[in-house]
């Protein structure tokens, strides 16, 4: 993070120097640094900032499935029924507002054998990648505190939409949590119906793909829960099993 910053500061400081003697120059040394820095807040899989992991380590037909945005009182357990027919294991992103609101669908989660991790407490999707170092401890914090009232300890992270924060990366680290990003996501507000988002979450399919999928009332009514069970579906027609990889998995 410093690194970025120092050049973003040392573009300005040479921006000033160059003067409007050469405008084009010093818009360039102004802005340049800017676009780099926003690159490494809001690009999903970018590292610049706080390292994401993006795939797992496996030489099986594995992947990992991970599910953002519940608990939802009406998806999560339909969900669970489906993971549960084909064996299938996720990891349950949650937001710590809904987990504090719906604490027993927590417990159903971790009950059935999946993962429950951090999805931040409000969900600040607008804001967060300008928050203060006190707001991301709190959004961090409250999470934290609402899982660990349901029984859970996470130890993996995933902010709103992959924006990262300047602070992120020593806040997690001070929480012992694991950024985790994706591979391939079914991008639920596209055009296209449930067969569609099942595309897009499968394109490239490869072992050890991370594939992200969302529950919820911010789904798209026509396709929740429904792009899930296609998903599942054709991992299972296509040999792939839905696993949890460890921390030794987790690699680039
Ligand atoms: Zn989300």
């Amino acid at each position: 993070m410093w690194l970025l910053l120092i050049v973003n500061l040392a573009g300005k400081a040479a921006a000033l120097v160059v003067g409007w003697s050469t405008p084009g120059a010093a818009l360039a040394l102004w802005f340049g640094p800017d676009l780099l820095l926003a690159y490494h807040l809001f690009a999903p899989n970018a590292q610049g900032l706080v390292r994401m992991h993006r795939r797992f380590a496996t030489a099986r037909r594995e992947v990992w499935l991970t599910i953002d945005d519940g608990p939802d009182p009406e998806d999560t357990p339909q969900i669970l029924a489906l993971l549960a027919t084909h064996g299938a294991h996720a990891t349950f992103f949650v937001i710590g507002e809904k987990a504090a609101a719906h604490p027993h669908l927590i417990n159903a989660i971790t009950a059935a054998g999946h993962e429950v991790a951090h999805h931040t407490h409000t969900h600040p999707l607008g804001t967060f990648w300008c928050a203060s170092p006190g707001r991301v401890a709190r959004e961090l914090d409250a999470g934290l505190a609402a899982l660990r009232a349901a029984g859970v300890t996470p130890t993996r992270f995933r902010p709103p939409v992959g924006i990262k924060n300047p602070w992120l990366a020593a806040a997690l680290r001070t929480r012992h949590l694991t950024g985790v990003a994706w591979s391939a996501r079914g991008l639920e507000h596209w055009p296209g119906d449930a067969e569609s988002v099942a595309d897009r979450a499968l394109r490239g399919l490869a072992p050890g793909a991370i594939l992200l999928l969302h529950e919820g009332c911010g789904v798209p009514a026509p396709i929740r829960v429904g792009a899930i069970r296609r998903v599942v579906d054709r991992l299972h027609l296509r040999g792939y099993r839905c696993v949890v990889p460890g921390p030794e998995q987790l690699a680039g």
